[in-house]
């Protein structure tokens, strides 16, 4: 059977050997004689899978010992609520940066808890670009900076982590964890969503500064990070299939070189695809320069009709799920870390084909 190039956002591509690796530990995981799917989440064999996947995460990342590594549930939208229940805590106010549809959902429900200041939005940009910062009126006293690090929908990106002094900066990394290596001691917390970088979904990894947690009275257990980091994250049953995958992503990671290598390789692979869009004279990149996503590459026509035979083809081609989000419209081609570089020939020769019967 051939596999087609998956461009999805997300559930998003998974590493082939990944899947072949789980596709032969399926019915007996390592002479268990069962699944890990069916395993206890209590007993040793699974022990050791979260552990080895929580070392390995640490080890590519370089998180440092001060650090928790929460294997937690919800999806990262949950997150947009546990943030401020665990941090907004003393002034019980936090600066939100607006960089499009992922923070707009992020400020909805951080507002249901305490008070949300904007200190910069790319709205009046139509989220082409992520807003100077430079200029922008950060509370002394929030109780943490929020920023969403790459923005899905809108393909764009941070080009450096913003300084927020003594501030916590809280990220919303759900695209971009792993693409390349970031300084994990600049953020107080970080949480992604696994269904782009690390693996199934069902799991969001959360990594936080162990002074940040803890400090928020009465919240229910489900909702505590302190509760899930005392119980190594298994207070309840942890999604422990897609906790044994992502284990499985970072062993490749490492096995490819890290996070240096998979950064150059990510940033060939974009090059290929914006090089092409720039010299097009059919599509178009909305995407200021500077802030264009490695990750996510929206691009446009600007004619929807060409725009669906286009994608229409593509289909045909084995090229699928290019299309943009639903709110933004043209296409989008997410280029995670599993996806290969032939994947993106294979479409900018597509789009180059295209481009001369569509001229
Ligand atoms: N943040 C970002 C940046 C995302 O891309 C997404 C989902 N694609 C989410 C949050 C929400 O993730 P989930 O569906 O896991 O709640």
């Amino acid at each position: 059977m051939a596999r087609v190039y998956n461009f999805s956002a997300g559930p998003a591509v998974l590493p082939q050997v990944v899947l072949q690796r789980a596709a032969q530990e399926m019915l007996d995981y390592q002479g268990c004689g069962l699944s890990v799917m069916e395993m206890s989440h209590r007993g040793k064999t699974f022990e050791g899978i979260i552990a080895n996947a929580e070392k390995d995460l640490r080890e590519l990342m370089a998180i440092p010992v001060n650090y928790k590594v929460l294997f937690l549930q919800g999806g990262a939208s949950l997150q947009f609520t546990m943030v401020p229940l665990n941090l907004m805590v003393k002034s019980k106010k936090a600066d939100y940066v607006h960089t499009g549809a992922w923070s707009k959902k992020a400020i909805t429900e951080a507002k249901k808890i305490g008070q949300v200041n904007i200190v910069a939005s790319s709205e009046p940009d139509k989220f082409t670009c992520i807003p100077d910062l430079s200029k922008a009126k950060f509370s002394p006293d929030a109780d943490y900076v929020y920023i969403v690090t790459n923005n899905t929908i809108e393909g764009t990106v941070y080009q450096t982590v913003p300084n927020t002094g003594n501030v916590p900066l809280v990220a919303d990394m759900s695209s971009n964890i792993l693409c390349e290596s970031v300084d994990v001691a600049k953020f107080g917390l970080i949480f992604a969503g696994a269904q782009k970088n690390i693996g199934p979904a069902g799991l969001t990894v959360v990594i936080v500064r162990e002074d940040l947690i803890g400090k928020a009275a009465g919240l229910a257990a489900m909702l505590d990070y302190k509760v899930h980091a005392d119980d190594g994250s298994m207070f309840n049953t942890p999604p422990c299939y897609a906790i044994y995958i992502a284990g499985l992503v970072f062993e490749w990671l490492k096995a490819k070189g890290g996070l240096t290598a998979m950064a150059e390789y990510n940033r060939k692979k974009a090059k290929v695809l914006y090089d092409y869009i720039d010299q097009s004279k059919l599509f178009k990149s909305p995407v200021k320069k500077e802030n264009r996503s490695l990750m996510n590459v929206p691009f446009i026509i600007g004619d929807e009709k060409k725009e669906e035979a286009f994608l229409a083809e593509a289909s045909k081609k084995g090229l699928k799920t290019l299309k943009g989000h639903r709110s933004v419209g043209g296409m989008r081609a997410s280029i995670y870390n599993a996806m290969p570089i032939e994947g993106v020939q294979a479409l900018v020769n597509f789009m180059a084909e295209f481009e001369a019967k569509n001229k």
